[in-house]
């Protein structure tokens, strides 16, 4: 059987922040009044929701 690596985050189970698409900070203008994200809180990752930080692929026994 075996495992598989999660096939949307190649098995790092990050994801990129969909609020600051991974640069960590949200709004301003060439950085200039930028605020740290709140969803990511400035790391600009976010946990995969396809394997849910694990990464690996989640299977379904049956
Ligand atoms: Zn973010
Ligand atoms: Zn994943």
């Amino acid at each position: 059987m075996g495992e598989t690596s999660c096939l949307f985050c190649s098995g790092t189970g990050k994801d990129v922040c969909s609020a600051c698409e991974g640069k960590g900070k949200i709004g301003g203008f060439l950085g200039i009044g930028a605020k740290t994200c709140p969803n990511c809180e400035g790391s600009g990752e976010a946990v995969c929701e396809h394997c849910l930080g694990t990464g690996k692929e989640r299977t379904r026994e049956h």
